[in-house]
């Protein structure tokens, strides 16, 4: 019977097998931050790889991008990060700790968190809010807060070695504002036409107020994001289509289904430019009524186009500013703006319009945390407890292992050569060490889907043991037909 993974258990096995460590661990660690260890740097680029081909590969519509973490400042004026990228925080006069405010908990109703897009900091820290009721998650105290004060998400970093001619820039706190800063670039240099998408993988930072549950929210992250175009008017369809593709995607990756679903965000919730917002949510064992984000997909209209069209305007004022954000707005978008640099001219339709826009966008990290849980088992055989990481074959890290029985009667250097062979196809690991029922249970921690070994019979029939790790069934396997055996059940 299936174990319900508790979050403590999954960090254990994280750190004992090298899937993730804690950031700069040897001087007392970086909080909120985390490296990829062997094992989960391979899980976590079979998670990209998995995206990647869905997304890209596998369409005729969509194309990659892959652009530099430091963009433009106006970049984050016209997309209305500058200004408004910001959550709203209270600080608990008992404990001194800081809070989202949307994040706090309700006494009276003992109500999930709610959810709200960041805020535009001048109207909402102005805004009057009812934290009477609400309860500090630190120390239980009920209604003891200060006034919400806004709190920037984007890190600052200065570009250029001498005072005079530094800039400040910030880190992305997203990818997708790359995509439409290169809309442009993507239409001229390649034969795209709408409706079609860009993809970019890459890491985002925000210096969030509060961190969480290991990789669940960290300062720097990775997204997966695609913005796709499309001609207005077909936006709700192309909407539904992401919605179920990405949906589908987790499914296909061994999500059960019971822990995924949509959350549709209520119309107070949405982003003043977004037409419609869904989040796909995994029931993770931890915080607040367990359902959380893994995914947002939302209909951002026009905006992010029509928004860097303004930004283009006002770049004389930026020269003129001498860099300085805050000394400058958006100029006005053009009466003419169906002219714009952003706009799309539809050849056979003869039509001008400025294309609607549908953003599925993933966290790598937050999705690699799923599948974690989601995979993660214990089960007792023989009276011992065996633990099991149940990956789908794509996601596996190490898709198979190969053992020698024992050391000694040439069976060392024919397992040698079956992994010399199968890592030419995929990630393959070579252990000659200790039991073999040892080593069977190191792999299904590590959640190896096949282990491969050699033993007495192999020099009398050219067999070798295949053992699955779900089942623990055992086949005999011709060693000519390991390869071929491995990548149908794999599906390579
Ligand atoms: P939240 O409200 O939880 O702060 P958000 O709605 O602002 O998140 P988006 O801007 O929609 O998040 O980001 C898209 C995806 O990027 C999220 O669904 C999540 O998977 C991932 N993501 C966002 N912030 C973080 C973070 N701090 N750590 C890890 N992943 C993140």
């Amino acid at each position: 019977m299936a174990k319900l993974a508790k979050l403590d258990d999954i960090v254990s096995l994280c750190r004992r097998r090298g899937f993730i460590f804690q950031s700069s661990e040897i001087y007392g660690g970086l909080a909120s931050c985390y490296d990829y260890g062997p094992l989960g740097a391979e899980l976590k680029r079979n998670v990209r790889n998995a995206w990647w081909k869905h997304v890209v590969q596998m369409r005729d519509d969509v194309v990659g991008l892959d652009c530099s973490i430091l963009m433009h400042p106006m970049v984050w004026k016209a997309s209305g990060h500058a200004d408004k990228f910001a959550d709203l925080v209270t600080v608990c006069k008992k404990c001194n700790t800081r809070t989202r405010v949307d994040h706090l908990q309700d006494s009276r109703e003992g109500t999930a968190e709610e959810h709200t897009e960041h805020v535009d900091i001048e109207t909402e820290a102005a805004r009057p809010h009812d934290l009477a009721g609400k309860v500090c998650p630190a120390c239980g105290t009920v209604g003891q807060f200060t006034p919400p004060m806004a709190f920037k998400l984007m890190f600052e970093t200065q570009m250029g070695a001498n005072v005079d001619d530094t800039m400040t820039l910030y880190l992305r706190p997203e990818t997708a504002q790359g995509i439409f800063a290169n809309f442009r670039n993507v239409l001229d240099s390649t034969r795209v036409k709408v409706p079609f998408g860009i993809a970019q993988i890459g890491k985002s930072f925000r210096n969030e107020v509060t961190t969480k549950a290991f990789i669940f929210r960290t300062r720097e992250f990775e997204q997966a994001e695609l913005e796709f175009f499309c001609k207005p008017g077909t936006d709700e369809q192309w909407y539904e289509h992401w919605k179920q593709q990405r949906f589908d995607w987790y499914l296909n990756l061994g999500i059960k289904k019971e822990n995924l679903r949509f959350r549709d965000h209520d119309p107070d919730e949405l982003a003043h430019y977004a037409k419609a917002c869904v989040d796909v949510e995994y029931k993770f064992p931890f915080g607040s009524g367990d359902w959380q984000e893994l995914e947002g997909i939302a209909n951002r209209t026009d905006y992010d186009l029509r928004q860097h069209q303004r930004g283009i305007r006002t770049m004389n004022d930026w020269y003129e500013s001498k860099g300085d954000l805050t000394k400058i707005s958006l100029k006005a978008e053009s009466e003419d703006y169906l002219k714009g640099p952003l706009a799309y001219f539809d050849e056979e339709a003869r039509e001008r319009y400025v294309p609607y826009v549908i953003e599925p966008s993933a966290g790598v990290d937050r999705s690699t945390l799923a599948f974690l849980v989601d995979a993660y088992d214990e089960e007792e055989v023989k009276g011992e407890q065996r633990n099991l990481l149940r990956f789908s074959p794509a996601l596996a890290p190490v898709k198979a292992a190969v053992f020698p029985l024992v050391k000694k009667d040439g069976m060392p250097d024919i397992a040698m050569n079956i992994y010399n062979d199968l890592k030419k196809q995929f990630t393959t690991f070579y252990d000659e060490k200790g039991a073999v029922g040892r080593r069977y249970r190191r792999q299904d921690e590590a959640g190896t889907p096949y282990c491969i070994t050699v033993d007495g019979q192999t020099k009398k029939d050219n067999t070798v043991t295949v053992r699955e790790r779900d089942s623990m069934e055992q086949a005999r396997v011709n060693i000519d037909q390991v390869k071929t055996f491995l990548r149908e059940k794999l599906d390579l």
